[in-house]
């Protein structure tokens, strides 16, 4: 299962676009998204996000 972003707490920070290692987080305007055919679910950008937006 890819990852879940919360919009609503996610505050655009870009921190996991930079540490996902196949490239399926990407920022759509000042939020996180994830390209869920692309997501590996390793789990580098839930342990990243410093507001906790991601979960697994
Ligand atoms: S779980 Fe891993 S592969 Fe999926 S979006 Fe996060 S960093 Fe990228
Ligand atoms: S690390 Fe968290 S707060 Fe920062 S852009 Fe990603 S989901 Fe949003």
């Amino acid at each position: 299962m890819p990852v879940t972003i919360n919009k609503d707490t996610c505050i655009g920070c870009g921190a996991c676009c930079g540490v996902c290692p196949v490239g399926a987080l990407s920022m759509d305007g000042d939020k996180s998204t994830c390209d869920e055919s692309t997501c590996i679910d390793c789990g580098a950008c839930v342990a990243t996000c410093p507001v906790e937006a991601i979960t697994q």
